[in-house]
């Protein structure tokens, strides 16, 4: 009998802070920027400069922690690790190792076979690495070190998932904690969300844990679905054909769908971490702790329910809509712009998404303004613009943002409810399709939608389809 596995998986996530400077110095954190021009002494580790703690990382971290249930540590210290990269210019990264600003928390997830905790064992600050550049250049490779002191959270979980589908739910209820508290954006693509996937596997009832490898950097949900299958079926033929498992750091490389050993797993000791002597402990009074926790923005429970008492939208749109704090924004912006709060949530819930699908983007790549959906809106209610015209404008609103009511005066795309211009056409419809004619007159119901059809091809799709129905009707009886 084939043996049954069980795959155990705990995950390292590295948030980036919003903060609109470094965690050590003044530098932005904006990303991208010409190479090497958000840049110091210190956060490219010259001799002599010295970290300034930036308040404002604590205080993120502190909310991530207390949101997602976990202590505070309130005294709480920075350690160096001490590794050689050409992206690390200080030779060391300062980092918390002993005393982590937050321990002990938990989140829930919802994913296959219902509600799950999944435990967090801690949250440290750090500060982010530059970037190398390898890919345009043969023989050569660059740095550039812009992200060089970025603010960092990694969160640390238990081993408490067991599927890729619990890891992804993980995944997306840290980043709805961090977009709603606006500590962070976790755009995967831009590397400001990151994943490193601890995987083993045991065979079912085992007691204790097989070995595990480490897949890091996952810049894709996909990617991680990828590797987390990739990397189970790699360990389980190994123990199926006798051998061992080796504790290692692979990548994955989702082009290829393939992962190959880094370098074997390094322990802490390797990093000899000691006490950062260039900062302070840090000591966080209860007060501290209450003004943080006082300060929390409205979070997606809460949302939910003022959505129920403010705008009386059915429950399961107020769900979908509040799956991300951009969407639920543009919601509510277009809601207070027009008033029509179950209108609103259509526009989002369909076409919205649908476009959204369309061109590979996330909620918080939402560029259009709200106030031109209200707009849109107002059209249709007015009776300015049918319903097709109406998505063929929002598209050009979810692209380009244009003002639908300058977009529709200018493409001539109002709604033509003129009877006369209407009588002609459908004169010049029934005229040259006699057969459907027949048909609708010998009692062939569908006949009609197929002259109907014809009517608005022939007004370009701006006719007013009540009224087109209604002549139609009208002018078959003869
Ligand atoms: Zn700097």
């Amino acid at each position: 009998m084939t043996k049954q596995y069980e795959t155990v998986i705990g995950l390292e996530v590295h948030i980036e802070l919003a903060t609109k400077t470094k965690i050590f110095c003044g530098c932005s954190t904006e990303f991208g920027g010409t190479p090497n021009t958000h840049t110091c002494p210190v956060c490219t580790g010259m001799p002599g400069s010295l970290p300034v703690l930036n308040k404002q990382v604590v205080e993120y971290a502190m909310a991530l922690g207390l949101v997602t249930n976990c202590r505070i540590t309130q005294v709480c210290k920075f350690d160096r690790k001490n590794y050689f990269y050409p992206d690390n210019p200080q030779n060391y990264q300062i980092s918390q190792l002993y005393l982590p600003i937050a321990r002990d928390g938990y989140v829930e997830i919802e994913a296959g076979n219902g509600k799950k905790k999944v435990r967090i064992h801690e949250m440290h600050m750090e500060e982010d690495a530059g970037k190398l550049v390898h890919d345009e250049w043969d023989d050569t490779s660059l740095v550039d070190y812009n992200r060089s002191g970025v603010p960092l959270v990694e969160i640390v979980s238990e081993p408490d998932m067991r599927s890729a589908d619990e890891v992804i739910a993980y995944l997306e209820k840290l980043r709805m904690i961090a977009q709603y508290l606006g500590v962070s954006d976790c755009k995967l693509q831009e590397g400001s969300m990151r994943a490193d996937v601890n995987l083993s596997v045991r065979e079912v009832g085992a007691e204790t844990f097989g070995t595990r490898t480490e897949m890091k950097n996952l810049n894709s949900f996909k990617a991680i679905a990828h590797a987390i299958e990739g990397e189970r079926t790699r360990q389980i033929e190994l123990l199926d054909a006798g051998k061992e498992v080796v504790q290692e750091t692979r990548r994955w490389d989702d082009n290829k769908e393939h992962s190959y050993a880094m370098r074997s797993k390094e322990d802490a000791q390797d990093y000899r971490y000691f006490p950062e002597p260039d900062l302070v402990p840090i000591v966080i009074s209860d007060e501290w702790i209450a003004e943080v926790k006082a300060r929390q923005p409205e979070l997606r429970t809460e949302k939910l329910e003022r959505y129920k008492k403010e705008f009386d939208i059915p429950r399961y749109d107020a769900e979908i809509i509040t799956e991300s704090k951009k969407m639920a924004d543009v919601f509510e912006e277009t809601t207070a712009a027009c008033g029509k709060p179950k209108k609103v949530a259509n526009w989002l819930m369909v076409e919205t998404l649908r476009l959204m699908k369309d061109h590979g983007m996330e909620a918080e790549d939402l560029a259009f303004s709200p106030v031109n959906l209200a707009k849109l809106i107002d059209l249709v209610d007015a009776g300015t613009i049918n319903s097709s015209v109406a998505k063929k404008v929002f598209e050009k609103i979810f692209t380009d943002d244009v003002d639908p009511e300058k977009y529709v005066e200018e493409k001539g795309l109002k709604m033509v409810n003129d009877e006369g211009a209407l009588k002609e056409t459908i004169d010049k419809v029934i005229a040259s399709n006699p057969q459907a004619v027949a048909d609708y007159k010998g009692g062939k119901e569908k006949a009609l939608g197929a002259l109907m059809g014809q009517t608005m091809r022939a007004m370009k799709g701006k006719a007013n389809p009540g009224i087109v129905t209604q002549m139609l009707k009208e002018m078959l009886q003869d």
